[in-house]
C-alpha cells in the first residue's frame, strides 16, 4: 500500500514539475490489490499536485467508497469507470497540458506520430465536450477509450497504462507530439507569410 501511495505522489509532483499540470488542475490514480481487493489510490480534490503528500492520497474501492480520510478528486468517477471496464489498465493520468489541450480547444486533431507503436489510426481518439466531473463524462470516456489515450474536447488529456509510470510517460509523450505539431503548423504558416513578401 505504501508503494502505491508513494507512486501517486511521485507522479503527481513530476507532472507539476514538467508543467503538464498547473494550479489545482489534473488528477492521478492507480489500481492495486489490497488484501486481494481492487483498491484505487487517487489524488485529492482541490489540492495542487505540486504539494501532494502521502497523507493526502485518498484510497477508494471500485464503487467509490472512501476507505481513508479525505475527499477524492472530482474526476474519481472517470477513473473508476475506466478501471471497471478495462481490466488491463492500472494507472490513469489526467492533465490539461498546454499544447495538447490547445488542440483540444481547436478544430485540429493530434496526429499519431512515431512512438505509439503500430499506427492504426491517423489521429488520437477524442470525445466531444462533456462537463468535467460528471457521470456522463465517466460513462462516455470509459466507453470510448479504445487505445490508451483519449483527448477530451475543450478540456484536456486522459492517458492510461498498465501502471502509473506508463500512463505518466504517455501523458508526457502526447504533450510533446502536440508541441511538435503546433510548431510545424506555425513554421509552415510563416513560410507562406514570408513568401508573400
Ligand atoms: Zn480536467
Amino acid at each position: 500500500m505504501e508503494d502505491a501511495v508513494k507512486s501517486v505522489v511521485d507522479v503527481s509532483r513530476y507532472l507539476f514539475e514538467r508543467k503538464l499540470v498547473s494550479g489545482k488542475a489534473g488528477n492521478v490514480s492507480l489500481r492495486f490489490q489490497n488484501e486481494e481487493t481492487n483498491t484505487i489510490a487517487i489524488t485529492p480534490t482541490m489540492k495542487s499536485l505540486k504539494n501532494i503528500k502521502e497523507d493526502d492520497v485518498v484510497l477508494v474501492d471500485l464503487d467509490g467508497n472512501v476507505l481513508t480520510k479525505g475527499i477524492p478528486s472530482s474526476e474519481v468517477n472517470l477513473h473508476l469507470s475506466i478501471y471497471k471496464k478495462k481490466k488491463h489498465i492500472n494507472g490513469i493520468v489526467h492533465t490539461h497540458s498546454p499544447y495538447a489541450t490547445g488542440f483540444a480547444f481547436s478544430n485540429k486533431q493530434i496526429k499519431r506520430l512515431e512512438g505509439f507503436g503500430e499506427i492504426k489510426k491517423p489521429y488520437l481518439d477524442e470525445i466531444p465536450y462533456i462537463a468535467p466531473g460528471s457521470d456522463k463524462l465517466a460513462k462516455i470516456a470509459a466507453k470510448s477509450l479504445d487505445d490508451d489515450v483519449l483527448i477530451l474536447k475543450n478540456h484536456g488529456v486522459l492517458a492510461t497504462g498498465p501502471n502509473i509510470k506508463e500512463a505518466c510517460s504517455l501523458a508526457e509523450f502526447v504533450e510533446e507530439i502536440a508541441k511538435t505539431q503546433y510548431i510545424s503548423y506555425v513554421l509552415n504558416s510563416c513560410d507562406s507569410f514570408l513568401v508573400s513578401f
